[in-house]
């Protein structure tokens, strides 16, 4: 019996040494002596200094003889529930000789056990080590860092939340961050366990990042900190700068302080420092791929910047075909960093001096087919045979989503005198476009088959990039290669793409994904690229079809994000915040920008092709459609197609609504303060204003005073020409015929109107270039004040230190323009040109407050509605007041535009309403508002708001405040929502 029982014990305990168990059961015996028999059960508790002592030791000696084959064993699990009471117990006595003990072997059991055994103990565990950061005991803080920093990983999004609020109840976030400004000095340790804690936290909770990054003493210590000498030290700084720029306004906030963490993040990425050190720089030069950081490192570090890169890419060799996992991270790390390829600038041609094309190649092929690879190929066939050989090794598959993406982000923006003569070889670069067009005519394929993966779209995506890159070498290159590989299919394939969108755009019900559309469109815009389908297309009503596609998504603003579908982004993108304001090349328009890249494609080419009958008995209609989506649309690369396509209609220049307003102060003509006289005396009469801002070097800042100018201009200005360009500067755009254009072009030229010159000139868009702003708001300012003829006043008291250059009103004021005013305002127009009192006054009172004013007249001057509220972190850290104060004049501005009758801008103050309605407060200050100005929209959003807690507010006595028939509309309202 007894040995029996005894081999059934060894049989369960296998691996389990006889020390174990000899250190575990004095580990009981050291347990049992603070246990206590309560209420709830035993409890551990204990006081006596010396008894903490002895217990911490045991459970010590207990981990130190664990191996990693036992630690998952069900007795180690069963120990580990009854030592962490203990531990956690002796760290709340907060007794510093115990602390230190205590908190080291917490970190020894998060090294020993593996976290599956932990994790029902999480809470348990974090509550005592997080309030033991209070400590003052420099030993004790970075023990306890240390221990958190190995959970923090590994939670579950199930207890992120009480992993939170216990942090947040133990003020751990304030006492780390009083830590690490605290003076004196600390070693090395203290400083990188810290400020990893610090950066685990605000990676995982974006809630905690402004009370850093908007903490300027903070900041100032974590730059003293980058300067310890210590590497691993400046790694973990690196790491908590990428932590605060997940939020773009931290990110801007780094930025532009003082000590920019810039030029730390380009040393650390050199290729002399050991690898954790150059990813955490490259992970943070990802961070900064937002415009002002992309600005900055372009301009200043461009060339360190992409030598760094290219090294990291190829700084690795491989015997087995493997990488180390170091390697690979090191790599994908580097690629990450290479989304700076992406956008333009002049960093690009760094990238090639270096051989770009070969690191790239090494990264897709191995070294073996590379050797093999000829400097010059006899045909196009042997060149694919040798793409085909490297492709078929299957190399480093987690790198190629990458390659596809630089590869691209390089056809893109290459120069137009680009030449083989520039490459270091041009061969590789041959194997790589061919690699790129085998891996479309795969995704090509698939797709067809309903199968999506993140590389088709990418690969498809640097074909079309190619394809249709500004550099002749390249596009024809991809074109020819492309052509070969795709033609045993492809009048198929067009006519299956073809079929597709159009059900898609006829309204048939159909289970094609946004993926999947994209790809489609992509191919489709490939295939019209290509002169030998493009006829093809034509054919098959291609025209029409993605016409009638591209207007269908328009009006029904069906989007496609990209960030969604492209998970080969670095994870730690997952919790970004602060970023919806953000402007982009296609923003969520995927859809719209490949749909008119086609198209524009197909119409530059369709006055070759003689049958194109279609589009002769269709033009008014295709102009208006385009004009249309290029007004609605609110990326830049979609309005760009719109705009190139309409220049080949004799539409030059960019419409938008607010040009489309301003255009009334052209044809009414009144109010104007300038005439253009012409050599032979003929005149035109315009406003000052808008010359200036729109056309400087038609009309030089100096020597102008108030009261009605003259310009003459020189004999090889033609009036028509003048009257056209004329259109352009209120209009936005202009309506010309072909003998137009030619005088148009010298005229562009010489006022150095860029955007309108590329337009007369139909120059594809240049790849993320962002669209020409219409702003007339720096008339507001200097530039344009010996123009101004009206004083707007805003309502409410005089501010003290209301300062103006031009005048000494003390009241709020801006100094504005009639004809703008006029131009953007029936109701302006009435008051100041109808010959009424105001008419006369150089100067009117506006029934707003100041904030609201500048608002009103910046969406007459430049259709935006600007300044913005705040947002995202700023916008959650306002006090329930301040929020307030941001929306009030919101609230003004929707008033005042309902009897204005200025729809838009209404539209858009009810949008920032809405998105601010997120408290009770905030509803019963709405709802109030809304009820005061009659405004019923606002009362009954406030009152849905409010509905869902109609009783608990009511009970609770919150309604108080509100009018009987208020409360009434919120009863209806819940009682409404009830019956639904
Ligand atoms: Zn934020
Ligand atoms: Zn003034």
């Amino acid at each position: 019996m007894r040995s029996s029982s005894s081999k059934q014990i060894t049989e369960n305990n296998r691996g389990l040494t006889g020390r174990f168990f000899t250190l575990r059961s004095r580990l009981y015996n050291a347990l049992g002596l603070g246990l206590r028999n309560e209420e709830g059960g035993r409890r551990w508790s204990c006081t006596d200094v010396e008894t903490q002592r002895h217990v911490v030791r045991s459970i010590e000696a207990f981990l130190d003889c664990m191996s990693s084959d036992m630690s998952s064993h069900p007795l180690v699990k069963e120990s580990v529930a009854d030592i962490v009471p203990a531990l956690g117990a002796t760290l709340l006595q907060k007794n510093d000789a115990v602390m230190k003990l205590a908190s080291k072997v917490f970190v020894k059991m998060m090294n020993a056990i593996p976290y599956s055994v932990i994790e029902s103990h999480v809470l348990d565990i974090v509550h005592p080590i997080s309030s033991s950061l209070s400590s003052c005991n420099v030993p004790v803080i970075t023990l306890c860092a240390t221990a958190l920093n190995s959970i923090l990983p590994y939670l579950t999004l199930k207890n992120e939340r009480d992993v939170w609020k216990l942090l947040e109840e133990t003020e751990a976030l304030s006492y780390i961050i009083n830590h690490i400004q605290s003076s004196g000095s600390k070693p090395a340790e203290f400083f990188f366990e810290t400020t990893s804690l610090l950066s685990k936290i605000l990676q995982r909770w974006p809630s905690s990042r402004f009370c850093v990054w908007n903490n300027n003493g903070l900041l100032d210590a974590i730059h003293a900190i980058s300067l310890e000498p210590m590497l691993s030290v400046k790694a973990a700084v690196l790491q908590l700068y990428s932590a605060i720029a997940l939020c773009r306004n931290g990110a801007k906030k780094l930025l532009d302080s003082r000590n920019s963490p810039l030029q730390l993040m380009v040393k650390s990425m050199d290729c002399l420092n050991p690898n954790y050190l150059q990813s955490t720089g490259f992970a943070l030069a990802e961070c900064f791929v937002i415009e002002e950081g992309r600005l900055k490192m372009i301009e200043s570090y461009g060339e360190p910047l992409a030598k760094s890169i290219v090294s990291g890419l190829s700084n690795w060799s491989s015997q087995s075909g493997k990488l180390t996992k170091e390697q690979t991270s090191l790599i994908t790390g580097a690629c990450c960093a290479c989304k700076i390829i992406c956008w333009p600038g002049k960093h690009h041609k760094y990238f090639w001096k270096l051989g770009i094309e070969s690191v790239l190649l090494r990264l897709l092929v191995d070294d073996f087919h590379i050797r093999q690879i000829p400097e010059h190929f006899s045909s196009l066939d042997e060149q694919e045979t040798f793409a085909r050989d490297g492709l078929s090794a299957n190399f480093l598959h987690v790198v190629k989503p990458h390659v596809w993406d630089i590869l691209g982000g390089l056809a893109a923006h290459c120069a137009e005198d680009f030449t083989a003569q520039m490459l270091k070889s041009e061969s590789h670069l041959k194997i790589l476009i061919t690699c790129a067009c085998l891996g479309f005519a795969v995704s090509l394929r698939s797709t067809r088959q309903h199968c999506q993966h993140v590389e088709y779209e990418l690969v498809s995506r640097a074909v079309l990039l190619m394809i249709y890159s500004p550099s002749k070498y390249i596009s024809s290159q991809a074109k020819s290669v492309l052509s070969g590989i795709l033609k045993p299919n492809a009048k198929e394939d067009i006519k299956y793409l073809l079929n597709t969108l159009n059900t898609t755009s006829s309204g048939v019900n159909n289970p094609v994904s946004d993926n999947l559309q994209v790809m489609h469109l992509i191919s489709v815009a490939c295939y019209s690229g290509l002169p030998q389908y493009r006829r093809h297309i034509m054919k098959n009503q291609g025209l029409k079809i993605l016409l009638s596609f591209i207007q269908v998504s328009s009006r029904n603003h069906i989007h496609a994000r990209r960030m969604n579908t492209l998970p080969h982004y670095c994870g730690h993108n997952m919790k970004m915040c602060c970023y919806e304001f953000e402007e982009d090349w296609q923003g969520d328009e995927n859809f719209l920008l490949f749909g008119l890249l086609g198209l524009a494609e197909l119409v530059h080419h369709s006055g070759s092709i003689k049958d194109q009958v279609w589009l002769k008995s269709n033009e008014d209609q295709l102009i208006s459609q385009v004009q249309e989506v290029c007004i609605n649309s609110f990326a830049s690369g979609p309005k760009w197609y719109c705009a190139y396509i309409l220049s080949y209609f004799g539409f030059y220049g960019f419409p938008t609504k607010h040009g489309n307003r301003l255009g009334n102060a052209l044809s009414r003509n009144e109010i104007t303060n300038l005439t253009l006289v012409l050599a032979n005396q003929e005149h035109v009469n315009v406003h000052g204003v808008i010359l200036r801002v729109r056309c400087p070097p038609l009309f030089p800042s100096e020597g102008r005073t108030f009261g009605r100018n003259e310009i003459r201009l020189s004999a090889h200005v033609n009036l028509q020409a003048l009257l056209k360009l004329l259109e352009y500067m209120y209009l936005g755009h202009l309506r010309a015929g072909e003998d137009i254009v030619k005088r148009l072009k010298t005229l562009a030229k010489h006022c150095d109107l860029q955007p309108l010159l590329q337009m007369l000139c139909r120059n594809r868009p240049k790849w993320r270039t962002s669209f020409p702003t219409f702003d007339l708001t720096s008339a507001l300012g200097p530039n344009g004040c010996c123009f101004s003829d009206i004083v707007l006043e805003a309502k409410g008291h005089t501010f003290e230190e209301w300062k103006c250059e031009l005048c000494t009103l003390s009241q709020p004021h801006l100094h504005a323009h009639k004809a703008i005013l006029c131009a953007s305002s029936d109701h302006m127009r009435a008051l100041l040109c109808s010959g009424m009192q105001e008419s006369q006054s150089d100067s009117i009172k506006i029934d707003l407050g100041w904030q609201a004013l500048i608002r009103l007249v910046n969406w007459f001057y430049s259709g935006k509605l600007v300044p913005k509220p705040k947002y995202g972190c700023l916008w959650h850290n306002l006090d329930e007041e301040g929020k307030l104060e941001q929306v009030i004049p919101y609230v003004e501005l929707y008033c005042l535009s309902d009897s204005w009758l200025l729809e838009d801008l209404h539209k858009e103050c009810l949008r920032v309403i809405v998105n601010s309605l997120d408290s009770v407060y905030m509803a019963t200050k709405i709802i109030q508002i809304g009820a005061n100005c009659f405004q019923w929209h606002l009362v009954e959003l406030a009152a849905k708001f409010m509905a869902p807690s109609y009783h608990h507010l009511r009970n609770s006595g919150q309604l108080l405040e509100l009018d009987e028939q208020l409360v009434d509309i919120v009863r209806a309202a819940s009682v409404a929502r009830l019956s639904q």
